[in-house]
């Protein structure tokens, strides 16, 4: 992806959120984690941004970052063209009412204590959003908007089933009427027939709110069911970003592609295929050059030697850091 022009100015024709260069690293016991290295990249109003990876890769990192659950080490966020990193958290607080978080977890980020109303009339009452009865009336109409009944309200989230707990979460994460939510695994705990229920609920949110979702996820069939545009992680980095169409039609990075091999495909049992072997690297030392380079089929000597920089690659959306992949460098 070519540079962001920054600083931006704050117009509506400004990318809803934009990342340039975005670094985050924890120092632990045994040494400096690159979580994340150099990431840049835009979600647009009202569209589904999904990043993929293996486990370990950097995307739940990365989503907590853009909220500022956790600390960038270098690079720059904006929302609407306005920077969020440097801002102290007072500063912070009135932004975060824009973005939003749903968990992989429901249950871990609801408090068990609390019955489902108080904990969607929370964040109104934080931010001091209408008098108490108004916030009774919006309780209500997030319980609707996502597929609970009333009385749910009176009710405390251990009564409630997997899919049910993730719509609290949801509804939560609209009770603020954000503009982007991000979201973290939110069905992979959940049976498949309840991820179609809470993909369609997430859906059909969409299309009536116009929020814009980047969603997480390891799961090439959901991430295909709801994806505008798709990012893939690879050890901290995007290796390549794409239309969900383009990507699917014709994945350009051999990392992608691996990660297509590894799907099973019942239309076509018998075809060849290059799934990954080997684990990912150690995240405390990642390999020089080409981050992908311990693993990759086709490397090559410049491979280990530079690391090749995210750029266009046929489509007009589509991009692709690796050295051999159509409209590189020779
Ligand atoms: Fe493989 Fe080299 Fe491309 Fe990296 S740059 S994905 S090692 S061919």
């Amino acid at each position: 992806m070519p540079p962001l022009p920054f600083p931006m100015p704050a117009t509506p024709d400004a990318p809803l959120l934009a990342i340039e260069d975005l670094v985050v690293r924890y120092d632990t016991p045994h040494g400096v984690v690159h979580a994340v290295d150099g990431v840049s990249l835009t979600v647009r109003r009202g569209e589904t941004l999904s990043l993929v990876g293996e486990s370990g890769c950097g995307k739940s990192t990365l989503g907590r970052a853009i909220l500022r659950l956790i600390e960038p080490a270098g690079g720059r966020i904006r929302l609407e063209g306005e920077e969020l990193t440097g801002l102290s958290r007072r500063a912070l607080c009135p932004k975060r009412r824009a973005v939003q978080m749903v968990f992989q977890d429901p249950f871990g980020s609801l408090d068990p204590r609390w019955t489902v109303g108080q904990l969607l009339a929370e964040p109104l009452h934080v931010h001091g959003i209408g008098p108490r009865a108004e916030r009774r009336d919006r309780v209500l109409g997030l319980l609707e908007r996502v597929g609970l009944p009333a009385d749910a309200a009176q009710r405390h989230p251990h009564e409630f089933s997997g899919g049910q707990r993730q719509r609290i979460g949801i509804a939560r994460a609209l009770a603020l009427e954000p503009k982007l939510v991000v979201c973290d695994e939110p069905v992979s705990a959940l049976d498949v027939s309840v991820q179609a229920q809470i993909l369609n609920l997430l859906v059909d949110l969409q299309r009536d709110l116009g929020v814009a979702f980047l969603f997480i996820s390891h799961d090439l069939s959901v991430v295909e069911y709801i994806a505008d545009r798709v990012g893939v992680m690879y050890l901290g980095r995007i290796v390549e970003t794409a239309p969900r169409e383009a990507l699917w039609r014709a994945p350009l990075h051999p990392y992608t592609r691996a990660l297509f091999d590894a799907v099973p495909d019942i239309e076509r049992p018998g075809r060849a295929r290059a799934p990954l072997s080997g684990d990912v690297p150690s995240a405390y030392a990642p390999p020089s050059g080409c981050r992908f380079h311990t693993r990759c089929p086709l490397a090559v000597d410049r491979c280990r030697r530079d690391a090749p920089a995210l750029r266009p690659a046929g489509d007009p959306d589509h991009h692709v850091a690796c050295h051999l992949a159509p409209g590189g460098a020779p």
